[in-house]
């Protein structure tokens, strides 16, 4: 073995879903060498304490044990050494998401940052890693899936990968099963979709479709693409939906029955669409925010949170594109696209927290608010996914309008891209603003730089909504509101009933096993004037008996300003409360065409 770090992962026991990792450091620092894993995953802004997940850890010089002192919740300090040394751990891996370390008898899934200790003070050296098979045969037609550069290794097989440093080592995830493969060619770069579940997708069409988002991805910002090979790393399950981005692949897991079926042919159901929109949202992140970076992300401080006020922009104008990029390659047409619009404004509208937390604040609290979310949450904090998309869509069209479409959202993309990415430089915290306010001036001129400073501090300083009807408008679309028609009335659409004598109690409601019980109750509700919380169990509407599913109709006798008494349970007691129903609020949004040739210009530039 060559390189000074090295690494052997095997799956030890499946059943179990424990790893078992060897590393190798040749040159352990002289004053005393520390291990570590991180605590958080770039791209998920929570502390994970990944450490925990290490059952057991020992070292050893030859056959001598070292000594091991333990210096914090994720830190081992090995005693002193002189020459090399071996670390051996093993890692407990039952997390089902894309964020940490999986492992049974149907396959293996690891990031390193959930496996591979940091050898402090020596994470810029290079590193080698044997990925090897389960000892007792399990496993033993799996393939390997990861973008790690082989050294040894054949391409999907067992044996050793490297990496230039521990950075790179931990932006590869790797997949280890049976998995289906499938490979496509955009703008010249291999392309590959793994997919690891039961599942009975249609892959020459996932491809297809894959390729017509990648290469528009590609073109928007300048071939050749930042990496040679990427792979869509994909986990197919009865429910789950999520995605991490990766320097040259990313992890996503989906539901099986979103993945297209041949029987789907041309259609795009919701589902798929869904699923394009999650891979289209991934693949823009290999421009932003994996190589056009916070500068607090360079380099990465994996010990504790690394604040930033800028992921509205690094979530939220990629939110903005990755639907955007399904509409402009022809996958979704201008009504579904307005309908996603009009979804997503009904979703904002529905979050009274967007009028207490900014845009700003809701990417510097991420840590402990979006990524720790209770009851409360809808009342108190605005995603910066969600808001950062329509602030995105706000800020392209203003640019357009003012500009006359000679400046639009691209194009701050594009100097981000080739003044910051590019040259190896992070963005500061008010670098995206002075990107834009620059280009503002030069292409449009002085007198605009007011407005659009004005917009900036509107919306990601401030509380208020700003005027996205207006900015709509310029550009050839008219904006709705009308109430909901049912709990389950997403938005986007025109609607088919009155509501106008809809009454409402102001809460989402999910079935228990006693009743319907409040998910969430908005401030300022029937139900929260009436001294109801979230958590409650409604058991009766006026004396009848009542749960989630029948709750809306008990209650569709009544009209707004009705009162009726409810039955609750709060914790194991019982207790009524008279309600005066409230008229559903006007918070359903959706859009019309208004001029077809503005319209073009924004959509099909
Ligand atoms: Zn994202």
């Amino acid at each position: 073995m060559n390189a000074q770090i090295h690494y052997r992962i095997i799956p030890h026991d499946p059943h179990a879903h424990l790893y078992r990792v060897s590393l190798h450091i040749q040159n352990p620092l002289s004053q005393g060498q520390r291990v570590r894993l991180p605590a958080w995953i770039p791209g998920s802004y929570m502390i994970r304490d990944f450490a925990r997940n290490i059952v057991w850890l020992r070292a050893w010089q030859g056959n001598q044990e070292v000594a091991v002192k333990r210096i914090d919740k994720s830190t081992w300090a090995l005693g002193s050494v002189v020459g090399p040394v071996v670390v051996d751990y093993e890692v407990y891996a039952w997390d089902l998401s894309v964020r940490a370390a999986h492992l049974d008898q149907h396959h293996a899934y690891f990031n390193g940052s959930s496996v591979f200790l940091a050898v402090q003070g020596q994470e810029h050296h290079p590193c080698t890693v044997d990925i090897d098979p389960h000892s007792g045969g399990i496993g033993k037609q799996w393939r390997v899936a990861t973008t790690l550069r082989e050294d040894t290794a054949a391409r999907y097989g067992y044996g050793r990968y490297k990496a230039d440093s521990y950075d790179e080592l931990i932006d590869h995830p790797v997949e280890i099963a049976d998995f289906t493969l499938a490979s496509f060619d955009a703008c010249g770069v291999p392309h590959e979709v793994v997919i690891t579940g039961k599942h009975t997708a249609d892959m020459p069409r996932l491809c297809a479709d894959l390729k017509k988002i990648c290469e528009y991805q590609i073109r928007m910002f300048g071939e050749p693409a930042p990496y040679d090979r990427y792979v869509f790393i994909t986990w197919a399950v009865g429910d789950g939906y999520g995605g991490l981005e990766h320097r040259s692949s990313t992890s996503l897991i989906c539901c099986r029955d979103d993945l297209p079926s041949i029987k789907q042919r041309d259609r795009v159901s919701e589902g798929y669409r869904t699923f394009l929109g999650l891979c289209s949202h991934e693949y823009f992140h290999n421009w932003n925010v994996k190589r056009i970076k916070p500068a607090k992300f360079l380099p990465y401080d994996l010990t504790q949170e690394s604040y930033t006020e800028l992921l509205w922009a690094f979530e939220g104008i990629t939110s903005y594109y990755d639907d955007l990029v399904l509409l402009r390659t022809g996958l979704i047409d201008v009504k579904t696209y307005l309908e996603i619009l009009g979804q997503n404004v009904t979703r904002l509208l529905r979050s009274p927290g967007r009028l207490h937390q900014s845009l700003v604040d809701s990417s510097f609290d991420a840590w402990t608010k979006f990524y720790k979310q209770d009851e409360n949450s809808p009342n108190a904090i605005v995603s910066y996914y969600l808001k950062g998309s329509i602030v995105a869509l706000g800020l392209d069209l203003l640019l357009r309008d003012l500009g006359q479409h000679r400046l639009s959202l691209d194009s701050v993309m594009l100097v981000l891209w080739r003044e910051y990415a590019q040259k190896g430089r992070g963005v500061g915290e008010s670098g995206i603003e002075d990107v834009t306010l620059a280009l503002v001036e030069s292409r449009i001129g002085e007198a605009a730089v007011q407005t659009v400073q004005a917009f900036f501090h509107r919306a990601l300083r401030e509380t208020e909504d700003f005027d996205l009807a207006h900015l709509l408008h310029r550009c050839g679309v008219k904006t709705h509101l009308r109430a909901s028609e049912s709990p389950s009335d997403k938005g986007g659409t025109e609607g088919k009933s009155d509501t106008s004598m809809r009454a409402v109690l102001g809460g989402n409601l999910v079935n228990d096993p006693q009743g319907a019980r409040i998910q969430t109750l908005l401030n300022g509700s029937a139900g929260h004037k009436a001294g109801l919380s979230a958590g409650d169990v409604i058991i009766a509407v006026n004396g009848i008996r009542t749960d989630a599913n029948l709750f809306e109709k008990h209650l569709s006798r009544y009209c707004p300003g009705d009162h009726v008494s409810l039955h609750a349970f709060r914790r194991d007691e019982l207790f009524s409360v008279e309600v005066e129903l409230s008229s559903a609020p006007l918070d359903t949004c959706y859009f019309s065409i208004e001029d077809e040739e503005k319209l073009k210009y924004w959509l099909f530039p």
